[in-house]
Order: C-alpha cells, then sequence, then structure tokens
C-alpha cells in the first residue's frame, strides 16, 4: 500500500503521523534535526517546544484553545495525551515539562509500527505520492524557495507582520464610523469594510507619547538574518517623526466622521474587516512589537477603542507562511498540486495547539483518502473546523495573517445576550454546541 510522507516532525508532522497511522496507513516522518539547525530549536527530539512551555488556557468551557485541547483529546491525539502526561502545576493553564514532552513524542512515534524516521532535508515539493508539509514558521531556506516558485512570491510570506484584531462587538460605535477611504466599493460587503476611530490633535499627540515610551520586545537572535525586508512595527514609524504615521497609515483623507460630519479629524485609525462573518476587525497598519501589556494600554488610548477586547494582539516575527486562503482546497491540498498537503504553522495558524490539531486533521484527512474513505474536515461550529475554515476561505486572503483559535472565528449562536454581561453564557453555548458537534464528526469519521 501507499506511504504517507510527512515532511517535518514537529508539532503538526508528528501529530499527523500518529493520526494516520493509527488509521493503518504506513508513515515516513521526514525531518532536518539535528543534522539542519534552526535558530530556535535546541535538539534532535520530534515535537520539541521552541519558546514558551505553555499550552495556554486549559478552559474548555470559556476558552477557544481550551476548547481547542478538548476536541484534540477526543480525538486521541497525541500531543495532548503526552502534554497531559508531562503537566506542570500552572493554575489554569497547560504548562508542559518540555524535554520529557518531546522525548516522549518521539519514543512512541519510533515504536509505532506503522512509523519510520528518515533524518534528512526535503529540498523539493515532491511530484508523486501522498504529502504532508508540516515544515513550520522555520522552514529550511531550500524547501522555502522550491515552495515559493510553486505559489508565486506574493503566496508565500517568511516574516509575519500582525496587526492587533479587535472584536467587533468591541468596538464604541457612538465614536467610531463605517466608511471607506473616498468611498470606494461597488459591493455592501466592501463598503462595510472599514471602521474608523478619529483622533483630534491632542489625542494624536499623546498618542504619539505612548507608542514611543511603550515597552517593545526584541528580535531573537539570528531571526532577522537574511529575510527581514520593512513592514515597519508603527513604533519605528513614529520614532522616525511624530507626523509620520499622519502621513501614513493614520491620514484623515477620504472620510468624514459620521457622528460630527463638520469637525475635520486630525488623524484617523483604520479597522478592516478580518473575517466573511464580519466579527473581527484588524488595525491597518498597526503591525507592532510592543509587549502585549503595552499594547492592550496604548490601543485603548483610540477614541472608539476604549473598551475594545482583542481577538489577539500584534506581533512581528520570522515566520514562513503560505496564503492558504487562495492556495489551499478544503482538505488544506494544495490546489495546484493535490498530491501535497499543508499542516501546522505554515498554513497560517500560529501557536503549538493550533498547529498540532492542523496536523491532526491533516492526518486524518490524507489517511481517508489513502485508504478510499471520505472525510470532510470538522463544520466551522467546532474550533478545528472554526480554524480550518478560516485558513481555507474565510479570512480576507489580501491582508492573511497567522491566526490563533478565538470565538470570533465561530458562527453566532443566536438568541443569546450581547455585551460583557452575555460573555459568559455565549462562550458556554459556543463550546457546547462544538462538542457536540466534535463528537459527531468523529462518529462518523468512525462509521
Ligand atoms: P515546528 O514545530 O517548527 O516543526 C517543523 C519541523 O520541520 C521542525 O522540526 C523543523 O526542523 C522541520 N523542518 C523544517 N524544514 C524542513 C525541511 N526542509 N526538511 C525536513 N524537515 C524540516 N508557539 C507557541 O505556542 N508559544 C510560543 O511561545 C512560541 N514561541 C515561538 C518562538 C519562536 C522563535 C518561533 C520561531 C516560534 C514560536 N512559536 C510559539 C510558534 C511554534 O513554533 C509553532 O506554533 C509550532 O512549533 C509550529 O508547529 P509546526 O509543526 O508547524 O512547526
Amino acid at each position: 500500500s501507499e506511504t504517507l510522507h510527512i515532511v517535518g516532525g514537529g508539532m503538526a508532522g508528528s501529530e499527523a503521523a500518529w493520526q494516520a497511522a493509527n488509521a493503518g496507513v504506513r508513515v515516513v516522518i521526514h525531518e532536518m534535526r539535528p543534522k539542519v539547525e534552526t535558530f530556535a530549536h535546541r535538539t534532535g527530539n520530534l515535537a520539541e517546544m521552541v519558546c514558551s512551555n505553555s499550552f495556554r488556557s486549559d478552559d474548555s468551557e470559556q476558552n477557544a484553545v481550551g476548547l481547542l485541547h478538548w476536541e484534540m483529546r477526543a480525538a486521541d491525539g497525541l500531543i495532548m495525551a503526552t502534554a497531559d502526561a508531562h503537566r506542570l502545576p500552572a493554575g489554569g493553564a497547560l504548562a508542559v515539562d518540555r524535554d520529557p514532552f518531546s522525548e516522549t513524542v518521539t519514543a512512541r512515534l519510533m515504536d509505532h509500527p506503522n512509523i519510520s524516521v528518515s533524518y534528512e532535508e526535503v529540498t523539493e515539493l515532491p511530484d508523486q505520492g501522498q504529502w504532508i508539509i508540516a515544515t513550520g514558521p522555520l522552514t529550511s531556506s531550500a524547501l522555502g524557495q522550491a515552495i515559493q516558485a510553486e505559489t508565486g512570491a506574493d503566496a508565500l510570506a517568511f516574516f509575519d507582520a500582525i496587526a492587533p484584531i479587535v472584536y467587533a462587538e468591541s468596538v464604541n460605535m457612538d465614536v467610531a464610523w463605517m466608511q471607506s477611504r473616498y468611498d470606494k466599493g461597488e459591493t455592501e460587503e466592501e463598503r462595510t469594510a472599514y471602521l474608523n476611530c478619529p483622533m483630534d490633535k491632542d489625542q494624536y499627540e499623546a498618542f504619539i507619547d505612548a507608542l514611543l515610551a511603550a515597552d517593545k520586545t526584541e528580535f531573537h537572535e539570528g531571526e532577522t538574518a537574511g529575510y527581514f525586508d520593512g513592514c515597519l512595527p508603527i513604533e519605528v514609524m513614529a520614532e522616525r517623526g511624530r507626523e509620520t504615521l499622519r502621513h501614513g497609515p493614520m491620514k484623515p483623507v477620504g472620510l468624514t466622521n459620521a457622528h460630527k460630519p463638520e469637525e475635520k479629524a486630525w488623524a484617523v485609525v483604520q479597522l478592516r474587516r478580518d473575517n466573511a462573518l464580519g466579527t473581527l476587525f484588524n488595525i491597518v497598519g498597526f503591525q507592532t512589537k510592543m509587549k502585549y501589556g503595552a499594547q492592550t494600554e496604548v490601543f485603548r488610548m483610540i477614541p472608539g477603542l476604549e473598551n475594545a477586547s482583542f481577538a489577539r494582539l500584534g506581533g512581528i516575527h520570522r515566520n514562513t507562511f503560505i496564503n492558504s486562503p487562495t492556495l489551499l482546497d478544503a482538505q488544506m491540498r494544495l490546489k495546484s498540486r493535490p498530491n501535497i498537503r499543508f499542516a501546522g504553522q505554515i498554513t497560517g495558524v500560529e501557536g503549538y495547539v493550533e498547529s498540532a490539531a492542523m496536523g491532526l486533521l491533516a492526518g486524518r484527512l490524507a489517511a481517508a483518502e489513502m485508504t478510499g474513505g471520505t472525510l470532510s474536515a470538522p463544520p466551522g461550529t467546532t474550533a478545528m473546523g472554526a480554524l480550518t475554515t478560516h485558513i481555507t476561505g474565510g479570512a480576507e486572503a489580501k491582508s492573511f495573517q497567522p491566526m490563533n483559535v478565538n470565538f470570533g472565528l465561530f458562527p453566532p449562536v443566536e438568541g443569546l445576550r450581547g455585551g460583557r454581561r452575555g460573555r459568559k453564557d455565549r462562550y458556554k453555548a459556543y463550546t457546547d454546541r462544538a462538542k457536540a458537534d466534535f463528537q459527531s464528526w468523529l462518529a462518523g469519521a468512525a462509521g
């Protein structure tokens, strides 16, 4: 029978191998470490955690990543089972003892009768056979170039430039208004793509001061080697001159304040719709290296965002990822070469848990295809499905940037109270619905 080749034995590749092997498929994992190193990995282990040792919240009733834990446990996930076995006390978070964790994942994969590991770098996109590319944020440069040759230069990024993403419902629409610059756009969708937050001169000056004073993070050593080509953090733009932002991403032209049409704003912060559901908006041009705590403080100074809640905060990192919304089909296959699936962080999800979840799914989808079955991704009401739907089509392709799992990706549950007070009930309703739907998906997959 046919062999499934998985390139990259990280979070995603390890989980994909486990799932496919358990479905009866023979798997070869191709891992370049320890022969070829990255600036972040330290060992030759599979599923090495390169930075923090946290899988974040383990609350499966009120937190989207906790829900994803739950789903992966329900699907017999190796990464979750091993994390649970090497759990460290950390309150509501799932912290992991990293070395025993990756050693155990490696041992369990090596012991599996259907899995073998080949320690070598893959440098080409293969024409034949079934493949999953799960080479992560630090994909080797030879393979990165091969992918770019296939997808086009615009569809593979070597750095992310993540602007903060705000829940639409948390924007104060008594201050903000909806309008595209110069009222451009033919369709209703285009005309409702932007929210605008006005600033007067004093507010602008105070904002610049806060940006300049905020705590920033540094790039890791080796992180910028050879690649970083600009896409400046906003605080760096502000350092270049106090007026730079007002002539750049915060320019006030072509916009009229719907609440005060007679007042000319000194600067305007624009937010662009980030998903088809219209639940998430990103702050345009606001990629930043400010620390998370500083970001919430500084961004809540923006009129209209006083009470903003953030689905994710901004960042800039070395991060190889493809434009999945244009390149992948709903089966996570490369449309131009359907024998190749992508999984993990390279698909534009972010984080250990999200990456492993995409590996879990890709492994199952590949195994189903190879054993003559059919399987679709879980429904968009589940955490795994919401994330998959987002990267394979729900996200705006033009501004596509890596995404963490969050409730803004879920279709709303009807008939619930809005606002802060209703939030707990709403999240519980999302997670109840997700668990039931995920169980049905698993049952269908088994049948
Ligand atoms: P990885 O786990 O990186 O696995 C990819 C594997 O592919 C690696 O083992 C690599 O050696 C191998 N590989 C690459 N190219 C080739 C090739 N051509 N041939 C063969 N093998 C290849 N996430 C968090 O949740 N929390 C954090 O604190 C965090 N910090 C991070 C810090 C840094 C510096 C970086 C770079 C990333 C960080 N991430 C963090 C993201 C995290 O690395 C990913 O979410 C997760 O590891 C991605 O899983 P993956 O399987 O997609 O990639």
